[in-house]
């Protein structure tokens, strides 16, 4: 025979489309999975199937055909994956609070109802029930934000980089934006600040140096061309030994001087102060204001623990003026996100409830107790179900607060370190990201290790059951 009509005959073996949607078992399928989802995957067998012939023909490899059980078993598999949202929740067992990788910030449980509620109908988002006429849906969120950072008005927007952005766009474009060279940074991987200055059409005016810059440096830089004068928190690292920056105060004092805004960009963002709660200062809108600074610009998805947001305040002839740029209409934050932020600014005016609910707080000062008591719990249902596959055991370690805050924190955690005494780390981890739900977890000294600050009370069994799941697999 030759290999052209061997070829032809394998391909003529292969079931059509037809053939394999009347099949009984993959018949039950499509009742359980859309039948789309279900074409696409007979598709994708098929046309693998027609691959290996051809690979086949071209090399002088046998080609096994699978079977007809092995094609069901494939077509249904891949339906199933087709079918699936590809974004889900996960288990976040690495410790790391405010992952951006992972959605950053969960939201409080009053948040979420809010969130619900508003995506659920209508809502007077831009309607003064009151006036009966068209209303602003800032005025959902501008007093409380006035409230808890002392400005005198406030502007949410989409997220903080884009608050930077309408920031320098409404007070700069075309003219200097002074800035020290030691505050030039890189959050994440596609947001530099030079890039948005220059997108947002500022000319950028460097000052100083990477790690020294002083108060005569922003002096000698104004001139006519100024339009304001920048200063970013260094969110995500920091210069430590011989350093000099120019603190707000006194910016604000030359920014009185010369007639130029000064605009703090702090990024995180704390709305209570953290310092008092075991954990190192980040900076707050409302210390920012007092200093003198003319605007402020922060995130909502960091430690305030809300929802993706970027929120400016400061002085009201400023804030008008964002309000009036055409582009704030380009990065409006929507109604779910405003719903999710209202109910989470509510909590922060009572700083203990605040703490007590809004789950990043909550996180990051968890004692260390109740850690321990997550750890042991995860530890004995693990051992209870595993004890032949799985070695335990709770150490040490830290947590981390993440998405570019507190870079240097590392928070005492105790955690739960999982040896498989099949299974090498590596391939313990990467069975986890394919559970479902997915478990994220860290590897350290060849152990995967599970940190209980963020899984949440009722994620605890699930957990274990996963990591047992996975080491059996
Ligand atoms: C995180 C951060 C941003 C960007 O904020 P997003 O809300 O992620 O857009 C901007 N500036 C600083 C200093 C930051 O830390």
């Amino acid at each position: 025979m030759s290999v052209d009509s061997g070829t032809r005959l394998l391909l003529r073996q292969l079931p059509s489309v037809d053939e394999l949607l009347q099949e009984p078992s993959i018949r039950e399928t499509a009742q359980e999975l859309p039948r789309w989802a279900v074409v696409e995957a007979i598709r994708e067998v098929l046309e693998r199937c027609r691959r290996m012939i051809a690979n086949g023909q071209s090399g002088s490899a046998e080609v096994t055909l699978p079977s007809r059980a092995e094609v069901v078993a494939e077509v249904q598999a891949i339906a199933k994956r087709l079918n699936r949202p590809t974004m889900r929740r996960v288990i976040n067992a690495t410790g790391v609070v405010i992952h951006t990788n992972l959605g950053r910030a969960p939201l409080a449980e009053a948040a979420i109802e809010r969130v619900v509620e508003t995506a659920r109908g209508y809502s007077n988002l831009e309607y003064d029930l009151e006036r009966g006429n068209r209303g602003s849906r800032q005025e959902h969120v501008e007093q409380l934000l006035c409230r808890l950072t002392g400005a005198e008005a406030a502007f949410a927007v989409n997220n903080n980089a884009a608050a930077v952005l309408l920031t320098i766009n409404t007070l700069a474009e075309g003219k200097e934006v002074i800035v020290s060279r030691g505050e030039l940074v890189e959050i994440g991987d596609s947001f530099r600040i030079p890039d948005i200055m220059r997108r947002a059409g500022g000319i950028l005016r460097e000052v100083g140096t990477t790690n020294r810059t002083y108060l005569r440096d922003y002096e000698e830089a104004v001139s006519p061309a100024s339009a304001i004068i920048l200063k970013v928190h260094t969110s995500n690292f920091r210069i430590q030994g011989f350093t000099n920056q120019v603190p707000v105060t006194e910016l604000a004092g030359l920014g009185e001087k010369t007639g130029l805004p000064v605009v703090e960009d702090i990024g995180s963002g704390a709305l209570i102060d953290l310092s008092r709660r075991g954990l190192s200062r980040e900076p707050m809108p409302s210390e920012s204001i007092r200093a003198g600074a003319d605007l402020v610009t922060f995130s909502g998805d960091k430690l305030l623990g809300g929802p993706q947001a970027g929120l400016t305040v400061g002085k009201r002839p400023l804030v008008e003026r964002l309000r009036r740029n055409p582009l704030a209409r380009a990065v409006r934050i929507d109604k779910l996100s405003l719903a999710a932020l209202e109910a989470t600014l509510r909590l922060y005016l009572d700083e203990g409830q605040a703490v007590a609910r809004v789950p990043v707080l909550r996180a990051l000062v968890m004692p260390l107790q109740e850690i321990e008591r997550r750890a042991r719990y995860l530890r004995d249902r693990i051992t209870k179900l595993a004890s032949d596959r799985l070695e335990i055991s709770i150490i040490e370690g830290s947590s981390e607060v993440g998405g570019g805050a507190l870079p240097l924190e590392t928070i005492p955690t105790r955690l739960v370190a999982v040896q498989g005494v099949h299974v090498s780390a590596p391939v313990l981890e990467e069975r986890l990201r394919r559970t479902d739900p997915p478990v994220m977890v860290r590897i350290k000294d060849d152990r995967i290790v599970l940190d209980p600050r963020t899984v949440s009370g009722d994620e605890l069994d699930m957990l274990a059951d996963l990591v047992v799941a996975a080491a059996a697999a």
